[in-house]
């Protein structure tokens, strides 16, 4: 099992716009480093493609794949007026946000375009067609009640036995974040017995679950 990530891609990975701290996304590596030669990893909620390239990288080192689930057109907290907006990632021909072009140039400049699989759609259209056990499921995509409820109960039986649920912006004081993916994904992950959380992969608001 490789320890360190490859010094290219993590370079790719800090300079790239988005919203995953070094560290969690070291731990974010970490766990799909260790469990990638299992089968495919899919990420719910990439943006600019940051923790993509974290996931790709371990990917990579085990020859498999990543699916980016993602419409690029952002979450609620992304919009303008929002806490998390950045205006360069509007599309002044709509007006909407698009983040696929930067998407797009994070996994190219980084090298990853034969293993990270942009899937541009909603994650409640691909979930419904979806049929491929994963090994690595990772969850940061809309952090509202119905987002994140769908993307637990439509995603994590995906998961394969052995495979890992990794889930962003878990916070457990709600002084330092919304409790959206606490509330709606860990918790009811870990309360209906099908997870298990290793503490030792966790890292701050990245908890990462092992399906028994
Ligand atoms: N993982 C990223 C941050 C993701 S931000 C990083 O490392 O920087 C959340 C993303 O989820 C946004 O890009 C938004 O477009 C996407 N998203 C929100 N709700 C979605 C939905 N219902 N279907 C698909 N993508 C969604
Ligand atoms: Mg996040």
């Amino acid at each position: 099992m490789p320890t360190a990530m490859d010094t290219y891609l993590l370079e790719h990975a800090l300079k790239a716009k988005g919203f995953m701290p070094p560290d969690e996304g070291d731990a974010l590596f970490a766990a799909a480093a260790s469990i990638a030669d299992q089968g495919p990893i899919l990420e719910v909620g990439s943006y600019c493609g940051k923790s993509s390239v974290y996931l790709g990288a371990a990917a990579r080192t085990a020859n498999s794949v990543v699916f980016c689930v993602d419409h690029h057109h952002g979450s609620e907290e992304n919009q303008a007026g929002w806490e998390h907006h950045d205006e360069t990632v509007v599309d002044p021909r709509t007006g909407r946000m698009d983040t696929l072009p930067m998407f797009r140039a994070t996994i190219e400049d980084a090298g990853l375009e034969d293993v990270v699989i942009a899937v541009v759609a909603t994650s409640e259209a691909v979930a419904r067609w979806w049929t491929t056990p994963l090994a690595l499921l990772f969850i940061d995509g809309g952090h509202g009640v119905q987002p994140a409820r769908h993307d637990y109960e439509k995603w994590t039986p995906f998961v394969q036995r052995g495979g890992f649920l990794a889930i962003h912006d878990v916070y457990l004081d709600p002084r330092k974040g919304g409790q959206t993916p606490y509330d709606e994904i860990y918790r009811p992950a870990l309360a209906g017995g099908r997870f298990v959380e290793i503490r030792e992969l966790s890292c701050e608001s990245l908890r990462v679950l092992r399906r028994v």
